[in-house]
C-alpha cells in the first residue's frame, strides 16, 4: 500500500526530523474525531510505523499527592542529562468531568516543559477511556517516530485507567508514599498485578525513616501477594523526587526489568499488546456501528423494555437485534 498524499508525506518527514510543530500537528490529527482526519491519521501512522518501537515505554501511577508530577519532572530531567529525549503523556479520561488537576499539564512540570529534549502532552479530553487509550497509543507511536526514546505515560486512580496504561507500556511503575496502611490496601486491589516496580517517594527529611520502614513493609506485603514462582520479583525502591535522590536505583530497576523480560519477551509483550489493541478497536467500532444503525436503533428501546419486564429472554433479544444489524449492514455494503 503506497501513500501518495504529499502533505502527509511532508508531515511525516518533518516529524521524523524532530520538528515539534509537525509532532503537534500530527497529534491534533490523531486526536481528531472527524472521519476524514481519522483516515489521514491512519495513513500517517502507516507511514511512520517503521520508525516506531525504539523507546522505553514506562507507565507511572500513584494517588494524587504522591508526587507524580514532581517525580516525572525530576526523573525526566535526569534522563535528559543522560542524553535521552523524553515524552510525557497522560491517560486521564476523568480530568474533564471531575475538574481535577490535569495530568500531563505543563504547568505542573515547568522546568521539564522548557527543556528542548522533552515533550509534554496532557490527556486528550472528551473521549471514553477506550478513546483516550487509543489516542494515547497513537501519540506514543508519533513520539517514537519523532525520536523520543523514553515515554512516560502518567495515570491516576485505581483500576481501569491503570489497566489501560499497563496494556500500552513495557513496564509499570507504581509510586507510593511512606506510611499508612491505605497503600497496602491499594496494592491488594489489583494494582499489584500491574506493577513491575514499586517506588516509595518522599524518602527525605523527616519522612526518610518512615520511607525505609515502608519499603520493608511493602516488600513483605508483595511477597505475600505474589507467588514465588514469578520470574520477576517486584522490587520496592525508594527515592526523593524533591531532592532528586534514588533515581539511579530506579533506572537500574527499569533496566533490570527489561533485562529479565529479554528482547524476545519484550517483543512478545508488545505484539500481544498490538493484537489486543486491534481487537479493542474492532469491539469498539462494532458496538458503535451497532448502536448507530438506524434499524437497530428503531428496535432497541422496545427490546430493552421487554427484557427489563421479563417478557423476552436477553439472549433472544440480542440475537434478534444482531440479526437486524447484520441484515442491514450487508444490504448497505453489497460487495
Ligand atoms: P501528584 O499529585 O502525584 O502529581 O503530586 P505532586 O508532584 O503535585 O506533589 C504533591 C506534593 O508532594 C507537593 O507539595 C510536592 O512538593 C510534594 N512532593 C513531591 N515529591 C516529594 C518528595 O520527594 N519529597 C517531599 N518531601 N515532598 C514531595
Amino acid at each position: 500500500q503506497t501513500i501518495d498524499d504529499p502533505q502527509l508525506v511532508k508531515l511525516a518527514e518533518q516529524l521524523r526530523g524532530g520538528s515539534r510543530r509537525a509532532l503537534g500537528r500530527a497529534i491534533t490529527l490523531v486526536e481528531s474525531t472527524r472521519l476524514d482526519d481519522r483516515a489521514r491519521a491512519e495513513e500517517l501512522l502507516q507511514l511512520l510505523l517503521p520508525e516506531t518501537g525504539n523507546s522505553v515505554r514506562i507507565g507511572i501511577s500513584g494517588v494524587p499527592g504522591v508526587g507524580k508530577s514532581t517525580f516525572i519532572e525530576a526523573f525526566g530531567l535526569h534522563l535528559i542529562d543522560q542524553g535521552h529525549r523524553v515524552a510525557v503523556l497522560a491517560v486521564d479520561p476523568s480530568s474533564r468531568r471531575t475538574g481535577g488537576s490535569i495530568l500531563g499539564d505543563k504547568t505542573r512540570m515547568e522546568l521539564l516543559s522548557r527543556a528542548p529534549e522533552a515533550f509534554i502532552r496532557p490527556s486528550p479530553t472528551g473521549h471514553s477511556l477506550g478513546g483516550v487509550a487509543r489516542r494515547t497509543r497513537e501519540v506514543m507511536l508519533l513520539c517514537e517516530a519523532a525520536g523520543y526514546d523514553h515515554l512516560l505515560v502518567e495515570t491516576v486512580g485505581v483500576g481501569q485507567s491503570e489497566t489501560a496504561v499497563a496494556e500500552m507500556v513495557d513496564l509499570f511503575l507504581l509510586l507510593l508514599v511512606p506510611g499508612g496502611g491505605d497503600e497496602l490496601q491499594g496494592l491488594k486491589k489489583g494494582i499489584v498485578e500491574l506493577a513491575n516496580l514499586v517506588v516509595v517517594n518522599k524518602a527525605d527529611g523527616e519522612l526518610k525513616e518512615a520511607a525505609q520502614r515502608a519499603v520493608a513493609e511493602y516488600k513483605s506485603a508483595l511477597r505475600m501477594l505474589r507467588p514465588l514462582s514469578d520470574s520477576w520479583q517486584v522490587p520496592v525502591l525508594s527515592c526523593s523526587a524533591l531532592e532528586k535522590t534514588g533515581f539511579e536505583t530506579v533506572l537500574q530497576g527499569i533496566t533490570d526489568h527489561l533485562e529479565a523480560l529479554g528482547s524476545e519477551g519484550l517483543t512478545a509483550k508488545r505484539n500481544a499488546q498490538a493484537r489486543a489493541w486491534m481487537w479493542n478497536e474492532i469491539d469498539e467500532e462494532l458496538r458503535a456501528a451497532f448502536r448507530n444503525d438506524s434499524r437497530v436503533a428503531a428496535l432497541l428501546e422496545q427490546a430493552e423494555a421487554e427484557v427489563t419486564q421479563g417478557r423476552l429472554p436477553p439472549g433472544r433479544a440480542a440475537q434478534d437485534l444482531l440479526q437486524v444489524f447484520l441484515d442491514s449492514s450487508t444490504r448497505k455494503d453489497p460487495q
